[in-house]
């Protein structure tokens, strides 16, 4: 539990998200994370999960605060039982040359249908 202000980055597209200063269609939220649909979807349900507070990927999260990270995950499972029938996939893309393109650590719901296996 944490009543402070989340820490952000001024130039960070997810912390204007987090913040209310850009739009999104915001599916579910917990105190700590916020969770909306991905505005390319590669999927029936493609929804990111993000921390409220800024880090920047998911090796600097578990680091930091690994309860936030249980806590991205939880907000997936909601995500997953709410949009879909509750099996998904979780990504995070770690570092530019595994896709990374936003740089605060982000989830990929990913569910709503028979999922191959294509990382590359
Ligand atoms: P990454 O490539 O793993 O960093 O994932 C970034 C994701 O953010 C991509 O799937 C983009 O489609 C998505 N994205 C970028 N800008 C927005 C936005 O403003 N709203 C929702 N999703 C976004």
């Amino acid at each position: 539990m944490t009543s402070t202000a989340p820490r952000t980055e001024p130039d960070c597209l997810f912390c204007r998200i987090v913040a209310g200063g850009l739009p999104a269609d915001v599916v579910a939220t917990s105190e700590r994370a916020i969770a909306f649909r991905d505005i390319n979807p590669q999927a029936p349900v493609h929804v990111l999960v993000v921390p409220r507070d800024h880090h920047g990927d998911i090796a600097q999260l578990a680091a930091a605060d690994p309860a936030l990270l249980a806590d991205v995950v939880a907000l997936a499972d909601e995500v997953a039982g709410e949009q879909a029938d509750g099996q998904f996939r979780l990504i995070f893309n770690s570092g530019p040359r595994a896709g990374q393109s936003v740089f605060h650590v982000h989830g990929h719901v990913i569910a709503g249908a028979e999922l191959g296996w294509t990382p590359a």
